[in-house]
C-alpha cells in the first residue's frame, strides 16, 4: 500500500470557514435547487424510514445530513438521487429536473474494478456514455490532477490506500463535470489523518467547481467543518430535527 500522504504533498486549507467565507454572501442568496416535501418514506418490509421530512437544498450549498446510525440519512439521498421513489410527499427540482450525468453518487466503499488501472476506473463512465479514450484523456488528466493520483494513473486498486481509492473514486466522479454530488459517508472507513486531508481537499473542489454537494456523515465535526448548511436528523422514524445554518 501507498501512503496517502505521498501523494498530498498540498498544505491543508487554513481552515473551513476560511474556505466559505467568501462565498456566505452568495450562498444566502443563491436560489433553491431541489425542496423535498413532506417526505414519507416506508420500506416494502415495514421500515418506516422517513416521516414528514423537508428541506431545501440551494444551489451551491455544502448541505450535510448529520445523524445516529439509521435516521434515514442514506434513504434521502437515494430519494434525491431518484434511486428510490417515496410513499409519499414531492421532491420538486427549480428550474426542471437535473439531466443524466448532472448528478454524481459516491459511496463510502471506493466501489472500483479491481482489474482495472486508476486511468481505466476514472473512465468508466465516459464509456459508458460512448467517449473515446482520446477524447477522455484531457478530462481524465485533469480529474487525476485534481485529485492528487495523476503519477498513479497506471496503478492498480491494490496498489492504493484507502484515501487513495476514494481519491479516485471521486476522480470518477469528477470526469462527467456533475453540478451536484452527493456523498453517502465517504470517509467513514478512514483514519482520521486521511479524512481531515480528503475532507479539506474536498473544500476545495467544491470550490473550484461550484458545485452543490450534498454529503451523509454521522460526524458532527466533519459537518459543521464541511458545510455551509446542517440537516440533523433524528432516527424512529427518521424526522428533521433541526436545521443549522453555519456561514
Ligand atoms: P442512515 O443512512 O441514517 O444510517 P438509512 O437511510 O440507511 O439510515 O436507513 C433508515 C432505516 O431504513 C433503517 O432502519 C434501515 O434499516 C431501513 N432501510 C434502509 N434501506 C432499506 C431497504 N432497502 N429495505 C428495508 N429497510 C431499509
Amino acid at each position: 500500500m501507498t501512503s496517502e500522504a505521498a501523494v498530498s504533498p498540498k498544505p491543508m486549507a487554513a481552515s473551513a470557514n476560511h474556505m466559505k467565507s467568501g462565498t456566505k454572501a452568495d450562498l444566502a442568496a443563491r436560489a433553491p435547487l431541489v425542496t423535498l416535501r413532506n417526505i414519507d418514506k416506508t420500506f416494502a418490509n415495514g421500515t418506516h424510514a422517513l416521516d414528514n421530512v423537508s428541506f431545501e437544498v440551494r444551489q451551491g450549498d455544502f448541505l450535510s445530513l448529520v445523524g445516529p446510525s439509521g435516521c434515514g440519512k442514506s434513504t434521502a439521498l437515494r430519494l434525491i438521487s431518484k434511486l428510490t421513489a417515496p410513499t409519499s410527499g414531492r421532491i420538486d427540482w427549480h428550474g426542471g429536473a437535473p439531466a443524466a450525468g448532472d448528478i454524481a453518487f459516491v459511496f463510502q466503499e471506493a466501489t472500483l474494478m479491481p482489474w482495472a488501472t486508476v486511468w481505466d476506473n476514472a473512465y468508466l463512465p465516459l464509456k459508458l456514455k460512448g467517449v473515446s479514450k482520446g477524447e477522455a484523456a484531457p478530462l481524465i488528466e485533469e480529474a487525476l490532477t485534481r485529485v492528487n493520483l495523476l503519477k498513479f494513473a497506471n496503478s492498480y486498486p491494490r496498489e492504493l490506500s484507502g484515501g487513495m481509492k476514494m481519491r479516485c473514486s471521486i476522480a470518477r466522479a469528477l470526469v462527467m463535470r456533475p453540478k451536484i454530488l452527493l456523498m453517502d459517508e465517504p470517509f467513514a472507513a478512514l483514519d482520521e489523518i486521511t479524512r481531515f486531508r480528503l475532507n479539506n481537499d474536498l473544500l476545495e473542489l467544491w470550490q473550484t467547481y461550484d458545485w452543490t454537494v450534498i454529503f451523509v456523515t454521522h460526524s458532527v465535526f466533519e459537518s459543521v467543518f464541511l458545510s455551509n448548511r446542517i440537516v440533523v436528523m433524528s432516527p424512529n422514524p427518521g424526522r428533521v430535527f433541526k436545521e443549522i445554518d453555519v456561514s
